[in-house]
Parts: structure tokens; C-alpha cells; sequence
């Protein structure tokens, strides 16, 4: 093991309740982990702990078992990078990646070379920060955090600036620069896919407490309960029995004439998602809406329909896991 975090506690002012409430953690070696929760759990406070830059209350944050209590942030040899890049806005590309290396008492410039061609920036040496697009920006800033080959890599919400497709697209690289360079890594979002794009394992937080941790797909086929399933993209929905069901974005579609349906609804309105045509369907027995594929059954808003539940994305969650 590399990091622990056993039992950490921060509170901020008089605040009645912590910010980050008993928080035990573990990452090994060469392992990206993704704190995941909604905004104000407690990411960025717990994020902001390890670096060494928030007090703890309680607990304890241990480096190859050695306590950091006392070692002050430049001395942990953890890099850190954030949502805004945090650039020097009248250094060049390459003086800004050099940053990285002085901070780390290096002189090794030939890396800054190398560094951009990592982050898909070759060439981009001279080029000023002014006029580099905000996911260049970002490349920028991983290339300088990483220059000085940080034992842990900390990265707070780092592409929660860009738009939906570029996010997308930054996080797949990131995941595969981290595990090139063999980095290990925290890596705070506050949406499930780049987490689970990202990392090895998903710390799933909520109102300063870890709620739950496993590998994304842990987390995806067996969410805790009814607000985790709901954060990772279910629709979680119950029926009149009092069974709680967690709907995956692919789990309900539109019942062919003549077949049984599993629920049936009125259909309020059309929606177009991910390349597919979805009818939102009021499901009276299940208190709610839902999204159903019509593949290329035509429907309109005002008709019933039947609804048919897939094995596969469908989740039946525990009695008693619902709010
Ligand atoms: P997240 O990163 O998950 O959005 P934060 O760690 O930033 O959450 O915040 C957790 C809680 O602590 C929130 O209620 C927030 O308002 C509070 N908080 C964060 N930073 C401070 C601060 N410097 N002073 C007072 N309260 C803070
Ligand atoms: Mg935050």
C-alpha cells in the first residue's frame, strides 16, 4: 500500500457537520482512484488533506506507513493539478512544463519535449498560453504536473471546465497516459462516467462519507442503494410491491403489439439520446417516469404502451435501500 487515509476528519469553522466525516482509504501503487460524488460531499476538502494543504480534525494520512503530519505539501513529492489549469499566463508552453522540472530541482529540459508529446502536444514548445484552447490548456498543465514524476498524481475535477465531448475524449487519454506512466492518482469528478472512464477503483462519497468503493463495474452492477444507484445513472424506480427497481439507461423499451409487457404507461413526450429515439412514459404502478427505447416502434405523447424490462441493466435493489 501506498496511501492511507484511516479515519480522516475535517470540519471548517464552526460547521456543525465535517466537511469530510471518517474517511478510511486505501490506494496502492500505480492505482488510480476517483473520489465520485455530488458537489459539497467533501471531495476537494479530502483531496485538499492528502496534498497536505487542509488540517485534519481526526485521523491520519499515512505515505508507505509513515505519517504526513508535520511534512509540509512541497516535501510530499505529490503533484497536483486543477479544474483551471492554473497556468503562467506569460510563460510559453515549454516554460510552463519546465516549471514542473525546477520545482523539482531538475535541469533535465530535453523531458519537457518528451512531456508534450505524452499529453499530445508535440511541437507546441513555444507556443503562448493565450492562445492555446482550453483542453490544451489542460494538456499543458497534466504535461507540468507530471514533469517531475510525482509519487501521486492529485487531480481535482480537471476537466469539469471543458464540454461534454472533449471531457470525454481528455478522460480516455488521461486514463491512458496515468497508466503509461505508471502514475498513481486521486482523481476528484462529480460524474460517473469520467470516473469510471478513469479509474481502477470509485470511491463513491456523499455528504462527507465514503458510501461506497469498488471497481466501476462493482459499483455499476451492485450500487449500494437507492441515492447510489441514482448517482451513477439509474433510474430507480418502485413498484407497487414495494420491490425497488434501478433502471439502466438501456433497460426499459417500448413492448412489440401482442407481447406481454412487464409495466404499461402513457407516453408524454419523445426524446433523442445517444442515437436512440426514447418515449418518457408515465408508469402509474411505479410512481413515476421512465425513458423506453421504441426501437422503431412509432408512438406518440397521449397513447399507452406496454413497457418491457431488460435482464440485462436492470437492478433489483435491496428492501429498504430506497430513501
Ligand atoms: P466537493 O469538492 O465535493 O464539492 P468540498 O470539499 O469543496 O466538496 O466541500 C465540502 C463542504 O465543505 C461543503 O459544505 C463546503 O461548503 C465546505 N467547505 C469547503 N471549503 C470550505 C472552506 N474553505 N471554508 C468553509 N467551508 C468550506
Ligand atoms: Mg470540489
Amino acid at each position: 500500500m501506498t496511501l492511507s487515509i484511516h479515519g480522516v476528519t475535517i470540519t471548517y469553522g464552526s460547521a456543525g457537520s465535517p466537511a469530510v466525516d471518517d474517511v478510511t482509504l486505501e490506494v496502492a501503487t500505480g492505482e488510480v482512484i476517483a473520489l465520485l460524488g455530488p458537489s459539497g460531499c467533501g471531495k476537494s476538502s479530502l483531496l485538499r488533506a492528502v496534498a497536505g494543504l487542509e488540517p485534519l480534525i481526526a485521523g491520519r494520512i499515512e505515505w508507505d506507513g509513515r505519517d504526513l503530519a508535520g511534512t509540509p505539501v512541497h516535501r510530499r513529492g505529490f503533484g497536483l493539478m486543477f479544474q483551471d489549469g492554473q497556468l503562467f499566463p506569460h510563460r510559453d508552453v515549454a516554460g510552463n512544463v519546465a516549471f514542473g522540472l525546477q520545482m523539482a530541482g531538475r535541469r533535465d529540459y530535453s523531458r519537457v519535449s518528451e512531456l508534450l508529446e505524452l499529453v499530445g502536444l508535440a511541437g507546441y514548445e513555444r507556443r503562448p498560453i493565450s492562445t492555446l484552447s482550453g483542453g490544451e490548456q489542460q494538456r499543458v498543465a497534466l504535461a507540468r504536473a507530471l514533469a517531475p514524476q510525482p509519487r501521486l498524481l492529485l487531480l481535482d475535477e480537471p476537466l469539469s471546465a471543458l464540454d461534454r465531448g472533449l471531457r470525454e475524449h481528455l478522460a480516455v487519454e488521461i486514463a491512458e497516459i496515468l497508466r503509461t506512466t505508471g502514475t498513481t492518482a486521486v482523481y476528484v469528478t462529480h460524474d460517473h462516467d469520467e470516473a469510471f472512464t478513469v479509474a481502477d477503483q470509485v470511491a463513491l462519497m456523499r455528504a462527507g462519507r465514503l458510501v461506497q468503493t469498488g471497481t466501476p463495474a462493482d459499483l455499476w452492477a451492485a450500487p449500494v442503494d437507492a441515492q447510489a444507484a441514482t448517482f451513477l445513472g439509474y433510474r430507480v424506480v418502485t413498484d407497487d410491491g414495494g420491490t425497488c427497481l434501478a433502471l439502466g439507461p438501456r433497460a426499459v423499451r417500448v413492448a412489440h403489439p401482442g407481447e406481454a409487457p412487464d409495466a404499461t404507461g402513457v407516453v408524454t413526450g419523445l426524446t433523442f439520446a445517444r442515437g436512440e429515439r426514447l418515449a418518457l412514459v408515465d408508469v402509474e404502478r411505479w410512481g413515476g417516469q421512465v425513458r423506453a427505447r421504441t426501437g422503431a416502434i412509432e408512438t406518440e405523447p397521449g397513447s399507452a404502451v406496454g413497457l418491457i424490462l431488460e435482464a440485462d441493466g436492470t437492478i433489483v435493489l435491496e428492501p429498504g435501500s430506497a430513501d
